[in-house]
Parts: C-alpha cells; sequence; structure tokens
C-alpha cells in the first residue's frame, strides 16, 4: 500500500501537530503517524504547563475549559496535555491535515542517497509514504534522525544515560493541608527537587530530575525526603519522563529532513521546559518548508538551510548559553547553589509574571543583576574562590558558544568550518560528579 504527502511527520505530540499545522494552513498536504491509539498520545506526561504569551504570540487556541483547562498560575496555563492534544486534532482535522494513529514508523526510503519516503506499520501491514520532506517529532526516540546514514549531513547519535535527565512526578496531596510544607516553587536545587503545582490548589507535584537513570533519581528522592523531613503527603500517582539534555545537532535541516523537538533536544535547560521554544522554531521552519514546497524542486539541504540559519542565530544561541553554563551549575557545592538560589531567584522567577515577558532571551539587565549578586556573594565569602573561578570561566565560555552561534554560515558550504569551531567550544564543557548522602551520580 502507498500513500502520497508533502509533508510526513513521525510524532503527533506538542512538535508534529504544531509544525504540521502550520504548513497545512500554508496548503500543502501533510500526514503526522504515532505510534500510540489516538486516545493515548500525551499520557505519559498529564500536567503541562503552557506559556499563555506562546500561545498568544502564535495563535494557538489556549485551554480554557475543564477538565482541560485547570488554572492560571504565573504567566502559564496548568493544563492536561492529552486533553490538548485531543482538542488540537480535530482543529488540524478542519485544517486539512491528515493522521494515523497506531501506527509506527519503521525506515527511510531513499533514491540516489537522498530521502523520497518512509516505511510504517500499522495493523501489521507495511505502508509506504512517498513524501517531499520527513520529520522527526518522535521526541526522545529520535527514531528518524538516529536511522538515518552517518554521512547524511545531521549527527545521528541517540540519547543515553549521559544527556537526559530521568525525571520522576510524585502527584501529592499533603495529609494536613495547614500543617507548614513546601510550597509550588519551592526547590532543593543540589538535589533537583522541586514543587509544581498538582491538579488542584490544595495539591502539588513533587519532581526530581535525577541524572543517569530512574533508580538513580528515587535513591536521591528518598535522601532528600528523610533530611527535610517533608510532612506526610498521599501519593496520587508517579510518571517518569525523560528530560533531553545536550546540545542540538549542528544541524536540523538534511535532504528531504527536518527534526524539531525533543528528538533535536530542543529544551531549555533552566527552565525545565520545550515547548515555547519549539513552537517557536516550528514557526520559522513552516515558512521555509512551505517556500520550497512551492517551488517543485527536491527539498535540498540547501533548499531548508535557511532553518538551521534563524534558529542558530536566534532562540538556538540563547539555549546554547544557558546549557554551556549548566555545567558550572552542577559543580557548585551544596551551600554555594543554596545561597546563590535565594540571592538570584528574584531575578529568574520573579513573584508576579507578565504575560508580555519575554521567554527566552537572558536580557543584559538580569545578566546585570545577577553579576552583582554573584559579586557581593563572593566578597561575603559565600561562594569559594575555586567556584569563582569556575563562574568565571563558565560565562566566558557561555558567551562565547552564543557569540558563535549567532555567526552560524549563511553559505552550508561554510558550515564545516563553524562546526569545527563549535565542537572545540563545547568540548570545553566538562561534566560533573557530585556526592550525596548515600551516593554519587554524574550530571549530563
Ligand atoms: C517531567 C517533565 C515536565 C515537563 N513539563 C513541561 C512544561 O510544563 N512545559 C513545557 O514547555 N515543556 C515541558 N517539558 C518538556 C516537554 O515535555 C517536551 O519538550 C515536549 O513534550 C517534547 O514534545 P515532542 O512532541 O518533541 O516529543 P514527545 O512529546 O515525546 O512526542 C513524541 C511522539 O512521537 C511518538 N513516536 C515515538 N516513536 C515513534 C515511532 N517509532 N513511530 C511513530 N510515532 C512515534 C510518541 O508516541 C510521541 O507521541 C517537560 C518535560 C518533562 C520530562
Amino acid at each position: 500500500m502507498t500513500r502520497k504527502c508533502d509533508v510526513f511527520i513521525v510524532g503527533a505530540a506538542t512538535t508534529g501537530i504544531y509544525l504540521g499545522w502550520q504548513i497545512a494552513k500554508q496548503g500543502h498536504s501533510v500526514l503526522i503517524i504515532d505510534k500510540n491509539a489516538r486516545n493515548q498520545v500525551g499520557q505519559r506526561l498529564e500536567i503541562i504547563h503552557f506559556h499563555r504569551k506562546t500561545m498568544k504570540d502564535l495563535n494557538i487556541p489556549p485551554p480554557t475549559e475543564s477538565p482541560e483547562f485547570l488554572f492560571n498560575y504565573k504567566g502559564i496555563s496548568v493544563s492536561r496535555l492529552p486533553l490538548f492534544l485531543q482538542r488540537m486534532y480535530k482543529v488540524l482535522e478542519s485544517d486539512g491535515v491528515e493522521f494515523e494513529f497506531s501506527c509506527r514508523f519503521k525506515e527511510l526510503i531513499f533514491e540516489n542517497n537522498r530521502i523520497i519516503g518512509a516505511k510504517v506499520e500499522k495493523d501489521n501491514t507495511e505502508i509506504e509514504i512517498k513524501t517531499r520532506l520527513v520529520v522527526d517529532a518522535s521526541g526522545i526516540a529520535s527514531c528518524v534522525r538516529t536511522s538515518l546514514p552517518e554521512d547524511y549531513g545531521i549527527e545521528t547519535w541517540n540519547f543515553d544515560s549521559s544527556n537526559q535527565f530521568f525525571v520522576i512526578l510524585h502527584y501529592i496531596k499533603w495529609i494536613k493541608s495547614d500543617e507548614k510544607h513546601p510550597e509550588w516553587g519551592d526547590i532543593w536545587p543540589y538535589y533537583f527537587v522541586f514543587f509544581d503545582p498538582g491538579y488542584t490548589k490544595t495539591e502539588a507535584i513533587m519532581g526530581i530530575a535525577g541524572p543517569e537513570s530512574y533508580e538513580k533519581a528515587a535513591i536521591l528522592t528518598e535522601e532528600l525526603i528523610s533530611r527535610e523531613k517533608f510532612p506526610e503527603f498521599e501519593l496520587i500517582k508517579k510518571e517518569y519522563n525523560p528530560f533531553a539534555f545536550s546540545r542540538t545537532p549542528y544541524s536540523l535541516v538534511a535532504d528531504g529532513f527536518f527534526c524539531a523537538g525533543d528528538s533535536a533536544s530542543i529544551t531549555n535547560p533552566l527552565a525545565a521546559r520545550g515547548i515555547p521554544e519549539t513552537w517557536r522554531l516550528c514557526n520559522e521552519a513552516a515558512d521555509v518548508i512551505s517556500k520550497a514546497l512551492k517551488t517543485n524542486e527536491y527539498l535540498s539541504r540547501e533548499a531548508l538551510w535557511d532553518v538551521n540559519v534563524r534558529y542558530f542565530r536566534g532562540i538556538g544561541a540563547e539555549l546554547a548559553y544557558i546549557y554551556m553554563l549548566t555545567a558550572v551549575i552542577f559543580q557548585l557545592s551544596e551551600n554555594e547553589i543554596n545561597f546563590l538560589l535565594i540571592k538570584l531567584r528574584s531575578i529568574f522567577d520573579p513573584e508576579q509574571v507578565n504575560d508580555d515577558e519575554e521567554e527566552i532571551k537572558l536580557s543584559f539587565g538580569k545578566i546585570l543583576k545577577a553579576g552583582l549578586k554573584i559579586l557581593w556573594s563572593i566578597i561575603c565569602g559565600k561562594i569559594g574562590i575555586r567556584s569563582v573561578g569556575r563562574l568565571l570561566k563558565a560565562f566566558s565560555r557561555s558567551g562565547k558558544i552564543k557569540k558563535h552561534y549567532k555567526k552560524f554560515p549563511e553559505n552550508p558550504n561554510d558550515f564545516e568550518k563553524w562546526r569545527m569551531k563549535a565542537e572545540e567550544i563545547w568540548n570545553q564543557r566538562t561534566r560533573a560528579t557530585k556526592l550525596f548522602q548515600s551516593t554519587s551520580a554524574v550530571y549530563p
């Protein structure tokens, strides 16, 4: 059996649907598949925080009604992800997007060493998809990107224990809610334990972003709970989710191919989210893709190159800056990181957040304020001299990588030289090993 479409997308979660929708609205045929059944997609992560500003900017109909919408909190809508996806499937279908669920990507089809389609499997039947562009929106599975030939012009690395966090979310209810207990927004940064809004205003999600494995994350959670003597809580349920934590591949496009979302590690490491950044990338990518589709030419790497230029010079440069900085954050001692958090919180996580607040960019004003507070911490002796040295080096490396990304080459012929220089800077990012009471852990 054979099917045809202009754009074929693997993954019907937040990345796949937003990109597919934007391309379909420009008059092209789009087929999106997902290995899960229609009503099962997104179940891995029930509660999601959508930034209202992103939704408004990108004309995404925001969640407004229960049970999908839960409540607003600091510029975000606390909502149910599976229900958001179900609602959006109908919106996309009314704009002409086609879906196949319970349908798994198997392999790519090549002609003259270039992608011309893919094979998928549904109900034990193989279907050949003939298409002009294959998009990997399969999340951490990265099933299309990692199946590409090594020399196809895009990196094929997998996610493993070294480049992701293993997040365990405990949906909890305090047994004595009037007793003093951690509040939403409280974090134990050395352990990466945080408290987020839960289903209702009296519940919470206690999360841990653990390095190495879920087992390690569980050990660290137990250690912190007993050390801090949290009051008793009822566990409603636990969710296990990976969080992509690495630099993005140096190119997001190749002949007949584009990747975005978690499959390309488009995540904001400090804000622990990925959807707004990916949607903004997809918004720009859809324009480039649509323009290329209208030419009737093959969608070569060159034709798609502008996606790279726009991403790496814009959001990509900001995310690279932050990801480089995180290495030094993991190297701080528990006292140092706790002290800095108290000092820096009002800058990076203000009590009131406006809906029109810039989301990604660390503004000059914020960096300056943070710099002054760090300087004060050094003068007071709250940050050790070794850490000061590391911090200075990290800021310098972050600045270098951002500057380099902002010079992402317009001409694909200049890419190799750019890539080698980027590699040289990234190689200076070292991974930290942290010591805990019961174990040690290597951070990504
Ligand atoms: C605990 C946690 C909380 C988070 N909270 C937020 C938040 O509040 N806000 C935010 O912006 N971000 C958040 N993030 C990050 C965000 O969840 C991800 O960045 C985002 O969901 C990635 O979306 P995606 O569509 O790229 O991938 P996914 O959501 O992983 O979707 C990939 C889809 O591809 C399908 N698929 C995989 N393999 C195949 C195959 N072989 N064939 C067919 N289909 C396949 C899967 O079934 C899946 O539906 C959080 C992450 C974690 C871990």
